[in-house]
């Protein structure tokens, strides 16, 4: 699970200006399965990810760049084997991509910051959006909120 994210100068969380690599440079500092999913729009295989079932309490970041993406409160349970958020952190953080590959009329989802693929969007989400953003793991990095931390903390001391 070591996707090498913190080791290139591009990596930010608080830096929102946009990130513009070559294929080249994003793979020397991505490690194959997320340069797969990231620059090349590959999918990682259903129920694979940790996050798919993951609840706890946080900000889910772009693994590429560290641009946040999704808060855990817009997370839901989709059953579709892809960790799926209901609405995007900002309008901003996102982009949206007419998507017709594979016979299907899809919209791609993409980093707002580094460009980098997310995953699709679809219309058969819950409320308030309506929204699945049904985003593929590998390319999520998460951050436990700090309150959420702090009692953890309390409770073991
Ligand atoms: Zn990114």
């Amino acid at each position: 699970m070591d996707n090498s994210k913190n080791n290139h100068p591009a990596y930010s969380r608080t830096d929102t200006s946009k990130v513009a690599l070559s294929a080249g440079e994003w793979k020397k500092i991505l490690s194959p399965e997320l340069y797969n999913i990231a620059r090349e729009k590959g999918t990682e295989r259903p129920y694979t990810s940790i996050w798919e079932k993951h609840t706890d309490k946080g900000t889910y970041y772009c693994a590429a760049c560290g641009n946040a993406l999704f808060q855990s409160d817009t997370k839901f349970e989709s059953g579709c084997g892809w960790p799926s958020f209901y609405a995007p952190i900002s309008k901003t953080s996102i982009l949206y991509l007419p998507d017709n590959t594979h016979g299907m009329t899809r919209t791609e989802v993409q980093c707002g910051r580094c460009k980098s693929h997310l995953g699709h969007v679809f219309e058969d989400g819950p409320p308030p959006t309506g929204l699945r953003y049904c985003i593929n793991g590998v390319i999520l990095d998460f951050e436990k909120a700090k309150e959420t931390e702090k009692k953890y903390q309390q409770k073991n001391e």
